[in-house]
């Protein structure tokens, strides 16, 4: 047996140190990221909004893992709320090196179904407070700092009707990503874009009436993971995604193919 074999396999926890927040981490994609970014290392604080019950278990997961938790209630719509959020994450945890900003609403329907008020909901969430907790962490982050946004297969590829108002927001979270690149890049912070695929979570669940339909869009046939969004996700976090930045990275089962 060669002394390779014998080595225990260990993960290394590369972001120890750091402090992540995850907008939207009590279920679904956020959650996987949270506790992903906590098992290399990270210290995470995550929003959410209505199930608090989810929140304490993610939290509780953190903690088990080691690493410090913050649980916020704060609703990415509210403008105050979304800035707040990044201070109270890193007033709480003591600074912050990682913003992903995960938090969305998903709205599918004909152009003449949408109402003024969904409009302003998706665009608040999925694109106002984005951009404004990516401002107010901006301001935080020191060199090496990293926001990650998710952001939608959607935005590359449009298979059918129904998604105008959502592939607006995300769509304009392309533009926001590159455009943070260039304005962030002299003080050594990246911004880059991860459009997850169809992912098996509650706002898209596998078995779900359209899910048959959206699976066969993939060149692999199937649903996504939420673990798989978030291994890209800590990837991009990390050390190693230095000189990765203005990137779009699908990780979409090959929807864009
Ligand atoms: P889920 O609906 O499963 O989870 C959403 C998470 O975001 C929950 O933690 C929820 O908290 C939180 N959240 C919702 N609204 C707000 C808000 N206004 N402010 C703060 N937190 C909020 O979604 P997914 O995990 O599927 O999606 C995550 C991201 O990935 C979204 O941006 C989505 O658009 C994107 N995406 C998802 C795809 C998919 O197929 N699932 C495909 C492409 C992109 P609470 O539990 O309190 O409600």
């Amino acid at each position: 047996m060669t002394s390779q074999m014998t080595t225990p396999m260990t993960t290394q926890a590369t972001m120890e140190g750091t402090v992540a927040l995850v907008t939207g981490g009590s279920r679904g994609i956020g959650a996987a990221t949270a506790v992903r970014l906590a098992r290399a290392g990270a210290d995470v604080a995550f929003t959410y909004v209505r199930d608090k019950d989810a929140a304490d278990e993610v939290a509780g997961r953190i903690r088990a893992l080691g690493r410090r938790a913050l649980a916020l209630r704060a609703d990415s719509a509210d403008a105050r709320e979304a800035v707040e959020a990044v201070t109270r994450a890193a007033e709480g945890l003591g600074g912050l090196d990682v913003l992903v900003n995960n938090a969305g609403v998903g709205l599918l329907g004909p152009l003449e179904s949408y109402s003024l008020a969904d409009i302003d909901r998706v665009l608040a969430v999925n694109v106002r407070g984005v951009f404004l907790a990516s401002q107010a962490a901006a301001g935080r982050m020191a060199r090496g700092g990293r926001i990650i946004t998710i952001g939608s297969c959607m935005t590359q590829r449009v298979p059918g009707a129904g998604g105008t108002l959502y592939t607006t927001g995300k769509s304009a979270l392309v533009g926001l990503t590159k455009a943070l690149a260039r304005e962030l890049g002299e003080r050594g912070i990246t911004a880059n874009i991860v459009h997850p695929g169809p992912v098996d979570t509650d706002m898209n669940p596998a078995d779900g009436p359209y899910a048959g339909g959206q699976a066969a869009l993939t060149a692999v046939g199937r649903f996504g993971t939420a673990e798989e969004v978030a291994g890209a996700v800590v990837y991009l976090a990390g050390a190693e995604a230095g000189y990765v930045t203005g990137a779009e990275f699908s990780v979409d089962g090959g929807h864009a193919a």
